[in-house]
């Protein structure tokens, strides 16, 4: 068994993808190509945002994003501890400081009473409180309405990092659509994901639009050689919005399944393990499908199921405050919640394609494994 099926999707999508890639050949516009304008557009229609535009990769979104907002040295950006390192990195890479929040013990998404501490704390520092990167863990959006509710009171710019979470919805608004800026990635496994590296930034916002635009070639103004500003090199690959608008096309049915999937593991696995909780009103995208177990038991368990052919995944090992890189950071983390979960959480294939009997067979063993660890 696969912990992402990737072959199984490329049979399903097989002469789609091949038609889009023979008129990638056949133009030859292999950098912002019509395919970029067109999946462009195809996200602005399913996430309700005004525009959308690709570049190279869910970090340089984040990147990009931060430095549209005028975020750089001297701001602080806060960012919850249990994520994937580049949330972090991003807020780094343009020499404003990482200021890490702890999350919730239950959505696993950062926790709005901490982020209000943390900017307290700040507030006693050279650092100005500048902007909060919520993440949308695993699929599931942060809780916005809160997050909002602090950086009004703060001054913050709110970036979504839907890196995981397009295609999932709170209350009807899609993913995506969070926040000043939302950004997104195409990385292989994300629920969207593209055949190398790719990712978008989205927003509401004609001049943040026009300003991505431009950083995301080389600072451009209004031609190639009118250069008004420091950008970056990060386009989209027309190669890559071919691949990405091929699997549009299934997008919508996986997620369906994913979400199908999801509901029968928490109905099977409530009573053995902590199943992942989905607020009122939200649909997760389930980039993962996260359990909670003792610290004790985790590492087995894991065990046990790899002997059953079931791979799993430790998402995330160890919180960033706690990274070489960022442990002698200027503001000392409070994350004892973000602590706690790398011990215990495990998450389990949840890929649209795995079958009925995958499924059952990941469920059975879970449970037969978790019994004979507790004797
Ligand atoms: C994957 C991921 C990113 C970075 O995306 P890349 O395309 O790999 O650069 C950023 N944030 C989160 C939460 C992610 O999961």
């Amino acid at each position: 068994m696969n912990f992402v099926d990737l072959k199984r999707q490329r049979d399903k999508i097989e002469p789609k993808l091949r038609s889009r890639l023979d008129r990638v050949l056949a133009h030859g516009k292999f950098i912002l190509g019509p395919e970029v304008s067109e999946l462009e557009q195809a996200l602005c229609a399913t996430t309700g945002v005004k525009h959308c535009i690709g570049v190279a990769n869910g970090t340089d979104a984040l990147q990009i994003a931060l430095r549209a907002l005028g975020i750089g040295p001297g701001d602080a950006v806060f960012v919850p501890a249990f994520t994937f390192v580049a949330t972090a990195e991003a807020a780094s890479q343009i020499g404003a400081t990482p200021v890490f929040v702890d999350v919730r013990h239950d959505t696993f998404n950062i926790c709005s009473e901490s982020l209000e501490a943390a900017v307290e704390q700040v507030r006693r520092t050279p650092l100005t409180p500048s902007a909060v990167i919520a993440v949308d863990l695993f699929g599931l959006t942060a809780d916005y309405a809160a997050i909002e509710a602090v950086a009004k009171k703060e001054s913050l710019r709110i970036i979504e990092d839907g890196a995981q979470s397009l295609g999932a919805s709170a209350n009807g608004k899609m993913a995506c659509s969070f926040g000043d800026i939302a950004t997104t990635s195409f990385f292989p496994a994300k629920p969207l994901g593209c055949y190398g590296d790719g990712g978008a930034v989205f927003t509401d916002d004609d001049e943040l639009a026009e300003l991505m635009r431009s950083l995301r070639v080389h600072g451009k103004g209004s031609s190639k050689y009118d250069n008004e500003r420091v950008g970056l090199n990060s386009r989209l690959d027309t190669i890559q919005a071919a691949v990405l608008l091929a699997k549009l096309s299934v997008f919508e049915e996986e997620i369906d399944r994913r979400d199908e999937i999801a509901n029968f593991y928490s109905g099977e696995l409530a009573a053995s393990v902590t199943t992942p909780t989905i607020p009122p009103g939200h649909r997760s995208a389930w980039a993962q499908y996260t359990v909670k177990v003792p610290a004790a038991l985790r590492n087995r368990l894991a065990d046990e199921l790899r002997g059953a052919d079931i791979p799993t995944a430790v998402y995330y090992p160890k919180p960033l405050n706690e990274q070489s890189v960022y442990a002698d950071s200027e503001i000392a983390a409070h994350c004892p919640v973000s602590r706690a979960l790398c011990r215990e959480v495990l998450s389990i294939p949840v890929h649209p394609y795995l079958t009925t009997a995958d499924t059952h067979h990941i469920v059975d063993a879970l449970k037969s494994s978790l019994a004979s660890l507790s004797d």
